[in-house]
């Protein structure tokens, strides 16, 4: 399909700016035809306009009207058909096989988000019927249920093209609670993200979805996401990227004289702990399977695990030489773009002058400029703990493995970590008896604990939490992936007194909606 190079504002595309850019192709580093244009902090008003506008017309959709747009949505995604895997593939030089299945993970999950919005039990009703007699007092009717916040500020992340970006599962979840969205397409892949865009515009003029429900500009400067942050019809902000980019979005809306939420996905190393009966029992195993885990998709996934921590023993050396090998041998992968892999390198280098800490392994070969090979660190629980530097995400195919002299010496490693997205547990029943303290500690540093597996390969489902205390998230209270996502963008109204006429469906007697409900204290579908 032939690329606009605009910003796409309630239907109409827009080129007001005259500062442009390019997506470049990270495999040959050559520009890609067309030049986009970056909003102007006009064009960035005009699109919030637009959705706050159409705030109040689609917020009353019928839920069946929305599942319809979200449908259509992923239609439209797969109609693009092999175009929009060779313009993805183009600007991220993700592999076809990786990007074909994000495409379905996309689709699936606005399929699933069209299903939890036809079947409206998440707007979590719940009515405490009058009691006119109760004494001393009685009791008012209440009845409260889950409403839209308005529009939400959507960035697209780098690092999955389509699953998490322009109708990922942050648009999807904001657009299946009623909220209308804009999107900051990220720049790394502003063509792929201009097809997304064209696909969620289609399936809203075709399911009769008001103008301005879904904008997207673009830029390469800070200055259009702060404008979007900071724009007065802005309600809430969802972002995956840099522990720096998410923080400088969060104290932005908190500086706002009325502050809003952001709800940022930032780093995390996603440790991995390795007990003494299951490292025994499967060293190369868990070697192997590691290194899959560290090396998949060049070490840029959020859930990669950037450390390993076991206690000193003949067989955590094993474990140590078994890495350095598979890592040695990991052919050298392409990055996302060149300010990724540019960052990458740069941590390397600063790690490697740090006095004391040991290259264990290496993916051999001079790396390009858009390359980036695997590296296997190694430490003791001193230096760990002694240098903060060792605890922070380092974004690629890096990652460190600590020796504890002691049992008491994991579980301050264990305690001393930041808050993490996972935290993963190689461990007999024998280990789990035997260090039930380290349990109980990492369950508060991690979102999601694995128990003998691997943080990569997020499920998208009901119970999925990918999330964690902060710097792994700016609110450790919700999650990015599955159905619960749609609880960031929404807000509890309690209606008291309100005669049926004037209630929701959802609220209403008969409950035509045939929502499961919260009546009385009791769980029920009447
Ligand atoms: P990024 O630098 O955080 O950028 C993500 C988005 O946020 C971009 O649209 C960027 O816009 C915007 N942004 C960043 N800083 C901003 C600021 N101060 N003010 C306003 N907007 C800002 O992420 P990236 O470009 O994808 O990759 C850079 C680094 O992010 C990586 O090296 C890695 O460490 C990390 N990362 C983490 C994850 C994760 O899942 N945890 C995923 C991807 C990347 P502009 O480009 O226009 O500035």
């Amino acid at each position: 399909m032939d690329l606009h190079g605009g910003n796409f504002i309630g239907g109409t595309v827009t080129k007001a700016g005259a500062k442009t850019f390019r997506g470049s192709d990270p495999t040959i580093g050559k520009e890609l035809d067309p030049a986009f244009h970056e909003a102007t902090e006009t064009e960035v008003h005009h699109a919030l306009t637009a959705a706050a506008g159409a705030f109040p017309r689609y917020r009353q959709q019928a839920p069946e009207n929305v599942a319809r747009f979200l449908e259509a949505i992923a239609a439209e995604i797969e109609a693009l058909g092999d175009g929009l895997i060779a313009r993805a593939k183009a600007e991220t030089a993700l592999p076809e096989a990786r990007l074909t299945g994000e495409r379905g993970r996309t689709c699936s999950q606005l399929r699933m988000f069209a299903e939890l919005a036809r079947e409206g039990s998440w707007v979590d009703a719940r009515i405490d019927r009058a009691l006119p007699d109760r004494k001393p007092l009685p009791r008012p009717d209440l009845r409260r249920m889950l409403v839209p916040l308005g529009p939400i500020a959507v960035f697209g992340a780098s690092n999955f093209p389509l699953a998490f970006s322009v109708c990922g599962g942050d648009t999807a979840s904001a657009l299946a609670a009623g909220n209308t969205v804009v999107v900051k397409g990220h720049p790394a892949h502003p063509g792929t993200s201009e097809m997304a865009a064209t696909a969620v515009l289609k399936a809203a003029s075709a399911t009769g979805m008001p103008d301005g429900v879904f904008s997207m500009v673009h830029g390469t400067s800070p200055a259009v996401g702060l404008a979007l942050v900071r724009h007065h019809e802005t309600r809430a902000v969802a972002f995956t990227g840099s522990l720096q980019g998410g923080r400088a979005l969060f104290d932005a809306a908190a500086a706002r004289p009325v502050p809003i939420p952001v709800f940022a996905e930032m780093g995390s190393v996603n440790p991995v702990f390795i007990l003494p009966g299951a490292l025994a029992a499967k060293t190369a195993d868990i070697a192997q399977a590691y290194v899959q885990s560290v090396t998949m998709g060049v070490g840029q996934f959020c859930t990669n695990p950037g450390l390993a921590v076991g206690l000193a023993s003949p067989e955590l050396e094993a474990f140590v030489v078994e890495t350095s090998q598979r890592i040695a041998q990991a052919p050298i992968g392409t990055m996302l773009h060149a300010g990724i892999a540019a960052n990458y390198r740069a941590a390397l280098e600063a790690w490697q002058r740090i006095a004391g800490l040991r290259v264990a392994g290496r993916a051999p070969g001079d790396a390009g400029e858009t390359q980036a090979g695997a590296v296997v660190f190694e430490t003791d629980s001193r230096q760990f703990l002694a240098d903060a530097r060792l605890r922070e995400e380092l974004f690629g195919p890096s990652t460190l493995v600590v020796a504890c002299e002691t049992a008491e010496r994991l579980y301050e490693v264990a305690r001393q970590l930041e808050g993490q997205l996972t935290v993963t547990l190689h461990a007999t029943p024998e280990d789990l008896a035997a260090h039930a303290p380290l349990v109980e500690i990492l369950r508060e540093k991690a979102g999601r604990l694995v128990l003998n597996g691997f943080p990569t390969g997020v499920e998208v489902s009901p119970a999925m939490q990918h999330g964690g205390p902060y710097p792994a998230t700016t609110d450790p209270r919700f999650t990015s992936v599955g159905t619960a996502a749609i609880f960031r963008f929404v807000r509890p109204v309690c209606y008291q007194g309100f005669p049926a006429s004037a209630l929701p469906p959802e609220l209403q007697d008969g409950n035509p909606r045939k929502v499961w409900r919260l009546v009385n204290g009791e769980r029920t579908r009447d």
